[in-house]
Order: structure tokens, then C-alpha cells, then sequence
């Protein structure tokens, strides 16, 4: 049990205002601590908001185990966190900041007025009654020789000691939204481990003719299937929609896939995903229809009237489909229930929605302390993690802040052996 009196005369400074850093300022708050935060931008939760547009997927409504199972490789390290503050309480944290939230049909919750403004603007109130004080325009450029923060300041540079730092920088994404991801090279330099930021939840390369960019850049290909073979031989089928972009394919369902199509084109130089543009038909009914005389009638009106195929789909087929094949129905069908889509490239980081890499978690200890700096503690995106859309990546951002604020804590009150200092 933590005393308040034990840590009320000692200061925190959390570094970063995404939800990340503001969930482990109020953590520390109530605890009785002096919070500063310190942002580089002028104002706090410039990313949030932009997930706002999206209309703020907060979390999940699924049951635990496919939950858990999102964070792939590092479901061992963000179980515990989510044991403590999970999906479940944090929607009752958001509820208790006055907005209320809804699950869509596909299980995802959102706040009812989907928008990220009232949430944050009721969050920051309620810090500053309880006594956090912010420190926009202030860019962390590390540690001085006294251990001082340095921080790059509007009034020149200013140094800044506290009993304990959370670090909530952020991924390597967006980086007019704040997350430069520059804080790697600062804490590379003192030997703590981390993984390459890598693009999560991205877009990819094809290379599209001219013709095809200028006819089909932005259209959207609705409800198909993408299908991935791994190099294990592991298939992943997902059904659901993307976007043609003027370099390849975005959106919802190639970010489904993303971390193993980008880990397959690091290791090979290109991956293949399989489309399935009728998803609803069989391939012997598509064969059939495809095989009917189509007398003078072009390839486009006998797919459109045919099967349905049209508009950007029938494109992809035009773009993909070696032109003998369209005279052989079987070859045309098996086609169009598995257009091969050569990826050949990631879209850079800075696209990205999120971050792969990051603070090494053998780094850290189980409330995510940096070992080798006892009294540092990290949270958010800027850990080695990743997770699909969904949800999923707020949910962990506000658990692992929590989780850093709550181990700050500790570490004031002696709660951590200090030993390692
Ligand atoms: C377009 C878009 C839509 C998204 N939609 C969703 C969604 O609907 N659901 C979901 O779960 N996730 C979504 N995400 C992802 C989610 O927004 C991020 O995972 C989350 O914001 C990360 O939180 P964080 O606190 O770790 O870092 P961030 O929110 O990135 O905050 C990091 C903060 O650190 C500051 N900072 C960085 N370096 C320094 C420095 N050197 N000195 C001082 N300050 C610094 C930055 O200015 C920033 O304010 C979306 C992302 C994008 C880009």
C-alpha cells in the first residue's frame, strides 16, 4: 500500500501528452505527487485527436482470449497490464469523464459522439484541477551530466529535475502530430535496448500501370477477401475493405494483415496476398456464367452482367490478369476468386497508424522501469509492441500509462527495491 504522505513532497515529470503520458499524470496526481508534463507541441493530444476523425475507436467489446491474442508476440507483456485496466475499465474510466460510449456492430466501441475533443477536454480539465501542470513547447533532449532533464525550450534550453520520469513519447508516425520517434537515438545512446520502428498497420507498394492509378487511385474495393500464406505455410484469410492508392493498397483490411505482409517483404523482397473479388460465389458458378456466349458484347459488359463485376474491381482484373487468360473461363474464374497482388514495398513509417519496435521489454521491469535507469519508466507506443486496428492500440496505450504512473508511485514511496540505483 502506498502512503500519499510517503511521496507527496516529491515531483514526477511525465514526458509526452498522448494518452499514454496523460493516463500515467493522473495516476501520479492522485497519488499526491507534483506532476509536470512536458510536450514538444503546443498543445496535448494531437494524435488522439486525429484518431478522433476516425471517430475514436477507444477499444473492444470481444471477449478476453481473442483480445489478448491481437498483441501477437507480446501478449505476455501487455496481459498483465490489461489484467489491471483492460477494455472493461476503460470504459468505465470514460464514462466517468461524463461521455458515453456504444459498441458498433463489429464489436468496436467508440465514444457515442464519436469524437476524441469532448473526451479530452473533460480529461484535461479534470488534470488541472487535480493539480497537473502542463509545459507545452518543451522538446525532452535528454539527460544533462548532473542527470537533469534537458529540455529545448521557446526560452532557450532549460534543464528540469524530478524524482521520477515517465517517458510516453510516442511511436515514429504522424510526426507533424508530435511522435518523431527521435527519441530513439537519445535513449539508443545510453545503451537501453530498442527495437527498429518499424510501419504498423500500413499501406504497400504495387506499382500500378499509369492507366490504372489515374482511372482507380482512391476508390474503394468493398467486401473481398484477402488471403496470406506465411513462410510457414500458415494462411491468413480476412474479409472485409481497402483502398486503391496512387502506389498500392491502404485501409482496413491490408492493415489486418500488415505486420506479417511487411515481416514477408523484409525476409523475401515482395509478398503475395490472393483477393477474392465474389465472395459470395462458388468458383464452378462463376465458370459457368463466365462460359455463357457473350456474342459482340466487350469482356467489361459480359463481367458486369455476368457476375456483377464491375467499376474498380473489373480493373484489378484488367491490371492483373494476363490477357489470354480472359479468354478461358476456368483460368478467368480462378482469377477472380484469387487475384495474385504482388506487394513490393511498405508505405514509410510516417504514413503508418501506428509503430512496430520500440523500448525492448527485456529493458524493462514488470512496471516498466528501464532497469538501467532506475527511477525512468516508459509507456505507450514507444514500447515494442504492435497491434491491429480495432481498438486495441488505445487500450494498451492507457494501460501501460497507467501501469508507469502506478510503478512511478512505487518507486517514490521505496515500493521498488531501490537497490538498483
Ligand atoms: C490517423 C490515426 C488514427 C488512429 N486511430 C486509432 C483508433 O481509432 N483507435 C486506436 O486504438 N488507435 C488509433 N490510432 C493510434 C493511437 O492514436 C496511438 O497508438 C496513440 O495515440 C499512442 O499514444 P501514446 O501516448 O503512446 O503516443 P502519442 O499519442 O503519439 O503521444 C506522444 C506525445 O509525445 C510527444 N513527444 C514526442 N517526442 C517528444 C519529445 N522529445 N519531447 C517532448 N514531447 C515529445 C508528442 O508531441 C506527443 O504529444 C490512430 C493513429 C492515427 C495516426
Amino acid at each position: 500500500m502506498i502512503s500519499a504522505d510517503s511521496v507527496r513532497a516529491r515531483s514526477a515529470a511525465v514526458i509526452g501528452g498522448g494518452p499514454a503520458g496523460l493516463m500515467a499524470a493522473e495516476v501520479l496526481a492522485q497519488g499526491g505527487v507534483r506532476v509536470d508534463l512536458f510536450d514538444a507541441m503546443p498543445s496535448v493530444g494531437r494524435k488522439f485527436l486525429m484518431a478522433g476523425r476516425g471517430g475514436l475507436n477507444l477499444t473492444h467489446s470481444e471477449p478476453s482470449e481473442p483480445f489478448l491474442s491481437r498483441y501477437g508476440a507480446r501478449r505476455a507483456q501487455i496481459e498483465p497490464l490489461l489484467e489491471a485496466f483492460g477494455p472493461e475499465a476503460l470504459r468505465s474510466w470514460v464514462h466517468e469523464l461524463g461521455v458515453d460510449t456504444f459498441v458498433g456492430t463489429s464489436g468496436r466501441v467508440f465514444p457515442t459522439e464519436m469524437k476524441a475533443a469532448p473526451l479530452l477536454r473533460a480529461w484535461l480539465r479534470r488534470l488541472r484541477e487535480g493539480g497537473v501542470n502542463f509545459h507545452m513547447r518543451h522538446r525532452w533532449c535528454g539527460w544533462d551530466e548532473s542527470g537533469a532533464l534537458r529540455f529545448a525550450t521557446p526560452r532557450g534550453e532549460q534543464s528540469v529535475h524530478a524524482d521520477t520520469v515517465v517517458l510516453a513519447l510516442g511511436g515514429g508516425s504522424w510526426a507533424r502530430l508530435g511522435s518523431t520517434g527521435a527519441w530513439v537515438t537519445l535513449l539508443a545512446q545510453h545503451g537501453i535496448p530498442i527495437a527498429a520502428l518499424r510501419p504498423s498497420n500500413c499501406g504497400f507498394d504495387v506499382g500500378w500501370s499509369e492507366h490504372f492509378r489515374k482511372r482507380f487511385a482512391g476508390h474503394p474495393v468493398k467486401s473481398v477477401i484477402a488471403a496470406f500464406t506465411d513462410s510457414s505455410g500458415m494462411v491468413y484469410r480476412q474479409q472485409g475493405e481497402f483502398i486503391v492508392t496512387a502506389t498500392g493498397v491502404e485501409g482496413g483490411l491490408i492493415y489486418a494483415l500488415s505486420a506479417r505482409l511487411r515481416d514477408k517483404i523484409a525476409a523475401t523482397g515482395s509478398a503475395v496476398i490472393h483477393l477474392d473479388l465474389a465472395p459470395g460465389k462458388e468458383l464452378q458458378r462463376l465458370i459457368e456464367e463466365l462460359s455463357r456466349p457473350r456474342g459482340s458484347r466487350s469482356m467489361a459488359n459480359h463481367l458486369r452482367s455476368r457476375l456483377g463485376i464491375e467499376g474498380v474491381k473489373a480493373g484489378l482484373i484488367r491490371e492483373l490478369v494476363p490477357a489470354p487468360d480472359f479468354a478461358d473461363p476456368a483460368r478467368l474464374g480462378a482469377a477472380i476468386k484469387a487475384l495474385s497482388l504482388r506487394l513490393i514495398s511498405a508505405r514509410p513509417l510516417d504514413e503508418a497508424i501506428s509503430s512496430a519496435g520500440g523500448v525492448a521489454f527485456e529493458a524493462l521491469d514488470e512496471r516498466l522501469m528501464i532497469r538501467s535507469a532506475p527511477g525512468v519508466f516508459c509507456a505507450g507506443e514507444m514500447l515494442d509492441w504492435e497491434a491491429p486496428t480495432g481498438g486495441y492500440l488505445l487500450t494498451a496505450c492507457f494501460a501501460s500509462g497507467r501501469s508507469a504512473g502506478l510503478g512511478a508511485l512505487a518507486w517514490l514511496a521505496g515500493g521498488i527495491d531501490q537497490s538498483v540505483a
